[in-house]
């Protein structure tokens, strides 16, 4: 069993109506709870900021992604049974990465729904997140979800009408939420303000074709897991987010073939969508930049000795 530490009460911003951001990290909370851990993934995701999203609808109130770390599920919990007060709770994991589904051990007993590959990986990895011998500290007692889709999956909440689809972006596990007929898109990690955060320096092809089919959803306004607070709780991220991150993986290949300087920095890889404002520089982000920028270098070395 777990410690429980004490949770950090999030910003909570209404964004739409009966939809609400429960945001931590960046500037506008404490630190975490497991700061006390001189090492820990937690604070990562802390300096770039981390939310979960609830959609409310016809009684119920869907829960995306549970939290960052354990104790944060169990705030989510009572925040939706205290103020909204819903007949049935759902849950929704966007990916596998333990900064989205950390507090499904407090909706164990509510349908938690992701993708089979999201279940998948999370199964095959269990043993490693729960000794914390996958990411480090702190460990994550893992809830598998318990309804799962291949692809696509549409959910009614009264009138409101979800369509979950999965994306292989970020991860092939990615789902997003589309309001249908509200023109809003939970997209998870698939779009991150500063700049995404890439673990398959390969795929970086199949994430720009994705990104086309994003565009081609027709969503107007982007709400991201990781992105600026200030941004999300004042109308959210337009078309040019995708634009944006189009730009970034555009600039890490040209670093990864050679074209641009190992060195090209964060500014200048964004410089296009720096000048519309579609993002803006957070500074704990060029860390994830330096570590973008060092992967597409090992994995375009990789891919010249697997040649020969
Ligand atoms: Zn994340």
């Amino acid at each position: 069993m777990l410690c429980e530490r004490p949770w950090v009460q999030p910003e909570v911003y209404e964004i739409a109506s009966g939809l609400y951001c429960l945001y931590l990290g960046r500037d506008v909370t404490p630190p975490s709870p497991v700061s006390d851990i001189a090492t820990n993934w937690v604070d990562l995701d802390w300096k770039w900021g981390v939310c979960s999203y609830v959609i409310v609808g016809g009684g119920t109130a869907l829960v995306f992604d549970t939290g960052v770390y354990s104790s944060q599920g169990m705030w989510i919990r009572s925040f939706v049974e205290r103020e909204l007060r819903p007949k049935r709770i759902l849950v929704v994991n966007s990916h596998w990465h333990l900064d989205h589904v950390s507090g499904n051990a407090h909706f164990a007993d509510c349908p938690i729904i992701a993708t089979m590959r999201c279940r998948d990986t999370l199964s095959a990895l269990q043993d490693k997140i729960e000794s914390a011998s996958l990411w480090g500290e702190p460990a994550v007692s893992v809830v598998l979800p318990n309804i799962t889709f291949a692809d696509e999956l549409r959910i009614q909440l009264g009138r409101r009408s979800l369509h979950l689809r999965r994306f292989d972006l970020h991860t092939p596990d990615s789902v997003l939420i589309e309001l249908e007929g509200e023109g809003i898109c939970l997209c998870s990690d698939m779009l991150e303000d500063t700049v995404p955060f890439v673990t398959e320096f390969d795929k970086i092809p199949v994430f720009a074709r994705e990104l086309s089919r994003l565009r081609g959803l027709g969503c107007d306004v982007f709400y991201p897991c990781h992105g600026n607070p200030h941004v999300i709780e004042n109308g959210g991220y337009g078309p040019s987010f995708i634009d944006a991150m189009e730009e970034y993986y555009c600039s890490l290949e040209k670093i990864g073939s050679g074209e641009a300087p190992a060195s090209l920095p964060l500014e200048e890889c964004i410089a296009h969508a720096l000048s519309e404002g579609a993002v803006s520089v957070w500074e704990p982000y060029r860390s994830v930049h330096a570590k973008n920028r060092e992967g597409i270098l090992a994995s375009t070395r990789g891919a010249a000795s697997d040649f020969h």
